[in-house]
């Protein structure tokens, strides 16, 4: 496996960082994780616009342009030969001294890693998946916006540590008014009646690719959409529920805290949804 390390082509043994890297000293930097579905890149300019916009927002200046991005992707792919991949792609602030102050890094590190998918296995979108509420909250959109896809995924990490420890495989947080806002690395939709339902960004979730585009095919499915906050209340007695993110596509929901979501399988709608989101990745991607 080759990995694009700042500028070069490294073997996996070899792609190393320093320990001076203040991302991994203090988790200063932004990553993105895109899909490739049969060599093209599932909605790259989204990505590559989100990546930029989390850079901004913590002051990273990325010196790459979206071009060069665009090239480094599909060279590592080519490099890798692979079609179907899961891509990395993390700049950090670079090397620096021990201070907080990124004023000492001189330059941000860029590295991409391509790899084959490891995606849930297929029993999980069969059978649907049983998650919990946990105790970890969203951090605060007035700190640091959810919106930024930094290195600092504590709070997520909390959550899968939560759901592990509550014997599930995922977990939803909250925000501190107690409304739902996504999972430790998926956003949630919930059905009720014939509405789809899910957390407007201010709720305080990462505006996710998946959740545009699944915005975007309801529509185009007649589905009426609403981006509203709902709480744990909401997600207990809807229809359907499921989460949407890269790695997952579509996954249906079956169980929250022990309550059982509709008739404790996945969904109908939730299936079509996934069905037409399917049907639709390799047109919206970049060859
Ligand atoms: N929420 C968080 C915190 C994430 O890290 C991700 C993954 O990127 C998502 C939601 C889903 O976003 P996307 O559909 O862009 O992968």
């Amino acid at each position: 496996q080759w990995i694009y390390l700042d500028g070069e082509f490294v073997e996996k043994e070899n792609a190393k960082i320093s320990v001076f890297d203040h991302g991994f000293l203090y988790g200063d930097g932004v990553f993105e994780g895109i899909r490739v579905y049969n060599g093209n890149v599932y909605k790259l300019d989204e990505h590559l616009v989100r990546l930029y916009n989390s850079a901004k927002s913590i002051m990273l200046d990325i010196p790459y342009t979206k071009q060069d991005l665009t090239d480094i992707i599909v060279e590592t792919l080519k490099k890798n030969d692979l079609r179907d991949a899961y891509i990395r792609l993390v700049v950090s602030r670079g090397v620096g001294n021990l201070g907080l102050d990124p004023a000492s890094c001189a330059r941000p590190q860029l590295v991409v890693i391509a790899e084959k998918l490891a995606i849930y296995p297929k029993e999980f979108y069969e059978k649907g998946l049983d998650i919990v509420t946990v105790a970890t909250r969203r951090n605060r959109p007035d700190v640091l916006s959810p919106k930024v896809k930094s290195l600092n995924y504590l709070n997520n990490i909390l959550v899968k540590i939560e759901a592990g420890l509550a014997g599930v495989n995922e977990a939803l947080m909250l925000n501190n008014e107690g409304y739902v806002a996504e999972g430790s690395a998926d956003n949630i939709f919930i059905l009720r009646e014939g509405v789809l339902y899910t957390p407007p960004g201010y709720v305080g979730a990462l505006e996710g690719i998946t959740r545009q585009a699944i915005v975007e095919l309801a529509g185009e499915m007649g589905y009426d959409l609403r981006e509203e906050p709902f709480t744990r209340h909401d997600v207990y007695t809807a229809d359907e529920v499921f989460l949407t993110g890269t790695a997952a596509e579509v996954i249906a929901v079956i169980k929250v805290d022990g309550r059982i979501i509709g008739d404790g399988k996945p969904g109908p709608e939730t299936q079509r949804i996934l069905e037409a989101f399917r049907g639709k990745v390799e047109k919206d991607g970049v060859k």
